[in-house]
């Protein structure tokens, strides 16, 4: 075994290439020539059965473990070299989560590999305007007054647009297909299958709404696309508050590359993957563009997944998944908010989008195009340090000025007597608002009717029986614990000092909306939060509904602050800015910053000037500062000197150990042991050495439904130090029996545990 670079004698092989089949990996010797040849995604020829018939298959791992005799084990009898496939850029890179973020290789397989299932190829319709233009007008008066909703809101989108694609007018507009059906009879719409629509020049004449480019967009899309043309492949980084027309660079990139024959995936939150947006996308490319996301069933996804490998469609819209559409020839990965958290996966592979778009676009020659309001803190040090084109939008498209933003100090509002939730500023706003018919967005980052219940008297707090957190006060006393669902009565007495004063603190949004009730009794209130959207579909309801002004007031939690544009909104109140300051977590400030600044922005996106008001207790606090000037370049100067000293991301990295327990004794032994092999490892190697290791400490959260966790972190500045150790944790764990522990890892995680 002379220069092997790969370790191995023998090599894992899948024939079939299928999420179902990626379990059944065949073992082969390699001949001595191969040797160190061998990567994941090589396409190889193997003989196969009782028959030795010649079968195609792919190396998925090569490995010195034999798992049967050696002596009767076949040899893998050539490579084939056809050029790459898509089925070996996807072993690719699933190989890559598995050396990075740290999971087998089966499972990192199983998340870039659609789940099959054949589904019967539905015909894709589409909705066509057969009224004239005043018909058109007249049903929606008459549905108007009628107060048929669903068909107002088909009406109105047909009189802007004369096709519409089916999916989206039942899916996202919410309309019933008996609606549908309804208004063919009246002769307003026809629906017809998509194949009538397919010639590109009707499409074109009957959707096209390209936009001039200001000159702020027209100087990105330049600059990108003349990289891309000298082939160059690198990461962008637009840097643009929201309405500064980024969406609309990402849209005129695409298009030039799909001209070239390459195809485009889009990432968005989907929490951010409106109706809106979605429409622009159709409007531009018609039917070449689908969408991924949680409510198609599995048999839709693959679906997808075959029109893209066909070459049926140039664009893929869609939350993270979205990266594993294979597309043959991508040319560009658009990523838009990419700050968001639920870009990182919280299963195993633990991988972070933006890291694996980079990759995937690195072995696809694509480009990488981030885009965000409020930066992660590791993109735009990466664009700082050059590594990533940066560019900034500041200039509103939309027209409306930034909100005047006004920080309330609560402890100053206590001293002056007020005790309210609402500070004086606040309410004074409030009432101008409601007088004027505006409408207001109060948010609170908390659910439920009040933070903990704890005694006043000896401090005893409320908590669940089965995970280490306290319990919530819902409307009607209940209490119930938000990690396991766990409830109970609530209780008049102290269970420790039987002292009547066992109250809860913080308020909740119902509590915000009882005391609304009570302050302005004409106010019409909605409520957005956990409970009022557990329902399918109550999300996009209540935002509608809001959209319609059908209330003056919406009150909720971080799921208001994104997405949805309200031009009626003018008053935008934060109301008690540093609770998420007190997350014991490194994050916790730029989640602040982002969360902060996303609210204020909801205030004033219309003609009329607006006002956001930040309550907080910690006046003083950069977040809060910087946030209420929308400062994002002063913010990240002092964030990212507080990351340098402390060590965290994205100055160092950081390799965060979780083990859980059923038995507390246990886990913390078990614990224990892997920080005592760590211990050995830097004692043994120098480089090892230099990683710094924290812990092992009970977790954040030392306990989640009876199971115990524990965690260990290790920092340095160079990660493939940190995975060096994790594989090495990973064969001592191997080396052990298996027991009733369990070991997780995660790089560069996103919240602490
Ligand atoms: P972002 O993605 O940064 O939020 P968008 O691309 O969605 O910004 O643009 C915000 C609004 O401005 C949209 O309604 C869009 O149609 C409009 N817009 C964008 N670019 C232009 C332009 N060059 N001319 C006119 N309107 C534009
Ligand atoms: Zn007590
Ligand atoms: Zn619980």
């Amino acid at each position: 075994m002379e220069k092997a670079t790969l370790p191995g004698r023998y090599a894992n092989i899948i024939i079939d290439i299928s999420h179902e089949k990626v379990d059944k990996t065949f073992q082969y010797k390699i001949p001595e020539a191969m040797k160190g040849f061998l990567e994941p995604g090589m396409c190889v020829q193997v003989p196969f059965g009782t028959g030795n018939h010649m079968r195609k298959g792919y190396v998925i791992e090569t490995t010195d473990i034999a798992e049967f005799p050696p002596e009767k084990m076949k040899e893998i009898a050539t490579i084939v070299k056809d050029g790459v496939s898509v089925e070996a850029d996807a072993i690719k890179l699933a190989a890559w989560m598995r050396e990075t973020y740290g999971s087998t290789m089966i499972a990192a397989l199983k998340t870039v590999l659609p789940v099959k299932q054949t589904v019967k190829l539905k015909e894709k319709k589409k909705i066509v305007c057969i009224a004239t233009k005043e018909e058109l007008t007249s049903a929606y008066g008459e549905s108007l007054r009628k107060h048929q909703h669903a068909k107002v809101r088909i009406l109105a989108e047909l009189l802007k647009e004369p096709v519409l694609p089916y999916e989206l007018v039942t899916g996202k507009l919410h309309v019933a297909a008996a609606t549908v059906r309804s208004l063919e009879s009246q002769g307003i719409i026809k629906v017809e299958a998509e194949n009538y629509y397919r010639n590109p020049v009707q499409m074109e004449a009957a959707w096209e709404t390209k936009k001039e480019l200001s000159h702020e967009q027209q100087a990105v899309r330049d600059s990108i696309l003349s990289d891309y043309e000298k082939g160059i492949r690198k990461t962008y980084l637009i840097h643009g508050i929201t309405g500064s027309g980024k969406t609309e660079v990402y849209l005129a990139l695409i298009e030039a590359v799909i001209k070239q024959g390459k195809q485009a995936i889009v990432l968005i939150p989907e929490i951010a993957l409106t109706y809106q947006t979605l429409l622009r996308f159709y409007k531009r490319f018609g039917d070449r563009v689908s969408v991924m996301n949680s409510t198609l069933s599995a048999g839709e996804k693959y679906d997808q997944c075959i029109r893209a490998q066909k070459g049926e469609i140039d664009v893929i819209i869609g939350p993270r998944s979205a990266l594993f559409v294979p597309f043959a020839n991508l040319g560009l990965i658009v990523m838009d908010e990419e700050h968001e958290g639920s870009y990182k996966s919280e299963l195993t592979p633990r991988y972070h989008a933006r890291e694996t778009a980079e990759y995937l676009a690195k072995i696809k020659g694509a480009s990488l195009i981030l885009g965000s309001a409020t930066p992660s803190l590791e993109a735009y040090n990466r664009a700082q340090k050059g590594e990533y084109g940066l560019f900034k939008l500041t200039k509103r498209l939309t027209g409306g000025n930034l909100a005047r933003t006004h920080i309330v100090d609560l402890r100053q509002e206590l001293r002056e007597g007020n005790r309210s939730i609402f500070s004086k500023k606040l309410q004074e706003l409030i009432e101008d608002r409601l007088n004027k018919k505006e409408q207001i967005i109060l948010f609170l980052n908390r659910r439920g009717y009040a933070g903990f219940i704890s005694c006043r008297s000896c401090g005893y707090v409320m908590k669940c029986p089965h995970c280490d957190v306290s319990l919530s006060q819902h409307m009607g006393g209940k209490l119930v614990c938000h990690y396991c669902g766990y409830e109970r009565a609530s209780v008049t007495k102290c269970p420790s000092c039987t002292s009547p004063y066992i109250l809860g603190f913080k308020a909740g949004t119902q509590q915000i909306e009882e005391q609304i009730h009570m302050r302005f009794p004409t106010a019409r209130v909605l409520r957005m939060d956990g409970d009022t959207t557990k329902k399918k579909n109550s999300y996009e309801e209540i935002l509608s509904a809001f959209a319609e002004e059908k209330a003056d007031i919406l009150v909720g939690t971080q799921m208001i602050v994104k997405g949805h544009d309200f031009p009626k909104v003018t008053l935008v109140g934060i109301l008690a800015a540093d609770l998420s300051l007190n997350d014991s977590d490194y994050r916790c400030g730029e989640r602040t910053f982002q969360l902060l600044t996303q609210a204020a922005g909801r205030a004033g996106r219309g003609e009329r000037e607006g006002d956001a008001v930040i309550q907080t207790y910690r006046p003083d606090h950069y977040s809060v500062i910087r946030a209420a000037q929308q400062d994002y370049e002063a913010f990240y100067e002092e964030e990212i000197l507080y990351r340098e000293l402390a060590g965290y991301p994205p100055a160092e990295h950081m390799l965060s150990i979780m083990i859980t327990a059923k038995n507390e004794e246990a886990g913390s032994v078990f614990a224990n042991e892997i920080a005592a092999y760590v211990k050995g490892l830097q004692e043994a190697s120098e480089v090892c050495d230099k990683v710094k290791m924290i812990g092992p400490a009970k977790a954040r959260i030392g306990k989640i439904n009876d199971i115990y966790r524990f965690v260990i972190y290790l920092k340095h500045k160079d990660d493939t130090n940190l995975q060096n150790i994790r594989g090495e944790i990973e064969v001592f764990l191997d080396k052990k029996e298996c027991r009733n522990e369990g070991v997780q890892f995660d790089l560069d995680p996103i919240d602490s545990f």
